[in-house]
């Protein structure tokens, strides 16, 4: 098998022993001499391994008892519907920190729910840098404050938390979470699709601080209140079982790995390699984003044409790096570096890049 340099933005790269690891144990679940997708949820085996990811989950970001950690299916997407079914009543007001287009599609989705303030938006630099502290107008009450860590297309990320007063804050953290030690508790819910840096699609966390939870809407439909999971341990009906399994060997692989500090070094340390291989070269490659807000996870650049982008991802593939072409909706190239890439990848992409430039600059 000829190794492959996975930089897809989601569904990503998984690490290789939590593959491994499924793999040895997919015919055979700790002897029980099935798998863990033919388990009844109900199962003290599979009990065990849910209780496990939000025992994991709590411990890596230092959470204590105040905060749940649920599994939800539907994706962040059904995130930018369910926190304002939950918190946003029709009169009331979300302050929104635009920075991408996935603060975008929350916003939508909060719309069709309450009223929308956009506290802060770079939209007119085309989303190439993090609001400035200065530049954030909060509403006196708002519902809650919402953010998106970290802007998966854009390849912007937050690297200092807004200061939003005693508003509850609520962060869409799909393609960052668990990629850097932070203070958690400064939000009051943290949403994260699992496919960028927690397992494969399908499976969703949710972070939330109970004595919010507890102020939430009791209308929406059983499915859609946060209280309904947090209650039956994430097992109110079948969950996403085997990727729920597959999300604590992941959380098992990071703790593994040094934690969240574990995680931080690396990941700097890979951003930094293709960061070099752009400002080193001329101007051959231009970053999108503004220094103060370059991603750690999701690095995106241009290139002097279409022509010259187009070239570039195809000899990429041909040397075995794929997933490079940027979103369709920005263009440019978008190297994804989640928490699984090493560093001999983020390598390999930059001496890429240099010879790319050298040939064709
Ligand atoms: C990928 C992504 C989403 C959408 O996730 P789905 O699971 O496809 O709904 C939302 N927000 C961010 C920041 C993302 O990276």
């Amino acid at each position: 098998m000829t190794k492959v340099y996975n930089f897809n933005a989601g569904p990503a790269i998984l690490p290789r022993p939590v593959l491994e690891r499924a793999q040895q144990e997919l015919l055979d679940y700790g002897g029980r001499g099935i798998s863990v997708m033919e388990m009844s949820h109900r199962s003290k085996e599979y009990e065990a391994i849910n209780a496990e990811a939000e025992t994991r989950f709590k411990r890596l970001l230092k959470l204590d008892e105040s905060y749940r950690v649920l599994f939800i299916q539907g994706g962040a997407s059904l995130q930018f519907a369910m926190v304002p079914l939950n918190f946003l009543p029709a009169n009331g007001t979300v302050d929104l920190l635009m920075t991408g287009s996935w603060s975008e599609k929350a916003k939508e989705e909060a719309a069709k729910i309450g009223k929308v303030h956009e506290a802060a938006s770079t939209e007119t630099e085309h989303y190439c840098r993090i609001p400035l502290p200065e530049e954030i107008h909060l509403s006196d009450n708002p519902a809650y404050v919402h953010m998106t860590s970290n802007e998966t297309i854009h390849g912007v990320q937050w690297h200092d938390w807004p200061e939003v007063g005693d508003r509850p804050l609520v962060a869409d953290m799909s393609s960052d979470i668990l990629s850097r030690p932070f203070d958690a508790t400064k939000f009051d819910l943290i949403y994260a699709g699992a496919q960028k840096n927690l397992g494969p699609s399908g499976v969703t966390a949710v972070l939330i601080r109970q004595s919010w939870m507890e102020t939430a809407a009791k209308t929406p439909p059983t499915m859609l209140r946060y209280a309904t999971y947090a209650k039956n341990n994430s097992l109110y009906n079948t969950p996403p079982s085997f990727g729920v399994y597959l999300l604590n060997l992941v959380l098992g692989w990071i703790e593994d790995s040094g934690g969240l500090e574990g995680m931080a070094q690396r990941n700097e340390r890979k951003a930094s390699a293709i960061y070099a291989a752009i400002d080193n070269s001329g101007g051959f490659y231009r970053g999108h984003a503004a220094l103060d807000s370059r991603s750690l996870m999701n690095v995106t650049f241009r290139l002097p044409s279409e022509a010259l982008e187009k070239q570039f991802v195809t000899e990429a593939t041909a040397a075995d790096m794929i997933g490079l072409a940027g979103h369709r909706s920005v263009g440019g190239i978008r190297a994804s570096i989640y928490n699984a890439m090493d560093q001999e990848g983020c390598e390999a992409l930059a001496s890429f890049m240099q010879e790319f430039a050298r040939h064709n600059g």
